[in-house]
């Protein structure tokens, strides 16, 4: 078949909830904003409602508003964005509970959902959303006697467990939190690593669940595989791809794979990354075209039909590591053309 082929190892990302969930003595919900981090939000959590996992994250109202079609009435499902001008109806039809960020979030959420559940989002030092402290102590007597669902608040650095800055945020939160009967959230994948007194009653993980770093102990998630287009002999001289920034040392054989930048392989990540066949690679040479990748494949003892660029080894944190960036990125990128396949669950 003539598309590129992503495949899903649904077995793979709940074995990384459950390992993450054993890190733990809190409950451990999913994030699965972006798309379930761009391998498919419902198919990602309806493979976790039935290992039971009840409590689901989302960035914004219209996605939980999919979610809640692909998962049913029961599980709880979170808006990390709050309650933003024009999402009354959703969270009210769609039974989302908001994570409310600011008192203007606040004074909306009451006014028209009054009896609607609703978290609180703290800024303990990330300064990208929630309430600060100053504001806190001067609207949590009215805030508690709503009885929130949740206190949570996010850490900035907290894929650097040595970073001072996890300490601090840890002091601000029990500064902001300490004595409330209310469950309180405030690690992430990152977080979840930094130990128990990081954990609270309620961990969210995201990247973890999908193979990617800071978790180490991730098993994969994600396989990615290139059909080859075409094959062709070039001399020692010639050069290949735009810009001719590739030049063959020795005659070669040169293969094009149908996917490139349009489909997420960033361009930056150019000759930095090879692609596979068994335990064989051949490196990615030239620049990356929107629907085109070169690559060398002179050394392989055959040529085979797809080359794999996502596998069990090279990941999405070493396609990051060759792009200049996160292993999030490459997979929030990954393009809508690709052939998804979807494994165990
Ligand atoms: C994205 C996000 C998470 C999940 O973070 P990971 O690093 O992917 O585990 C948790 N909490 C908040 C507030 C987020 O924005």
């Amino acid at each position: 078949m003539a598309t590129a082929r992503l495949s899903i190892d649904l077995d793979a990302l709940i074995a990384n909830w459950r390992s993450l969930d054993a890190l733990s003595s809190a409950q451990t919900a999913a994030v699965v904003k972006a798309d379930g981090y761009g391998l498919g939000a419902g198919r990602v959590a309806r493979a976790l409602t039935n290992i039971g996992v009840q409590r689901f994250f989302v960035a914004v109202a219209e996605e939980g508003v999919a979610l809640r079609q692909s998962i049913g009435l029961d599980p709880e499902i979170n808006i990390f964005g709050g309650h933003m001008a024009g999402d009354t109806d959703m969270i009210a039809d769609m039974n989302l509970t908001p994570m409310l960020n600011s008192p203007d979030q606040i004074v909306r959420h009451l006014e028209a959902l009054p009896n609607h559940p609703f978290g609180i989002q703290l800024d303990t030092g990330m300064n990208r959303l929630g309430i600060e402290p100053v504001e806190w102590d001067v609207i949590r007597p009215l805030v508690l006697s709503r009885n929130p669902t949740l206190l949570m608040s996010h850490l900035a650095c907290a894929d650097d467990p040595a970073h001072p800055m996890n300490a601090q945020q840890l002091a601000t939160f029990h500064e902001m939190t300490d004595g409330i009967d209310v469950q309180r959230s405030l690690s992430a994948t990152g977080g979840i690593l930094l130990g128990p007194d990081y954990h609270f009653d309620l961990t969210r993980p995201g990247v973890g669940l999908y193979g990617g770093f800071p978790y180490e102990a991730a098993q994969p998630v994600a396989n990615l595989s290139l059909p080859i287009i075409q094959v062709r002999d070039v001399a020692e001289g010639e050069t290949v791809g735009y810009s001719n920034t590739w030049t063959a040392q020795r005659p070669s054989r040169v293969a094009t794979l149908s996917a490139g930048y349009a489909d997420g392989l960033i361009r930056a990540m150019g000759a930095g990354v090879s692609v596979w066949t068994g335990s064989e690679s051949a490196p990615v040479i030239g620049r990356i075209s929107m629907d085109l990748i070169g690559v060398d494949v002179t050394d392989l003892s055959e040529v085979p039909s797809h080359l794999d660029l996502l596998t069990d080894t090279q990941g999405v944190d070493t396609l990051a590591e060759a792009a200049g960036t996160i292993g999030y990125e490459i997979l929030t990128s990954l393009g809508h053309r690709y052939a998804r396949r979807y494994r165990g669950g």
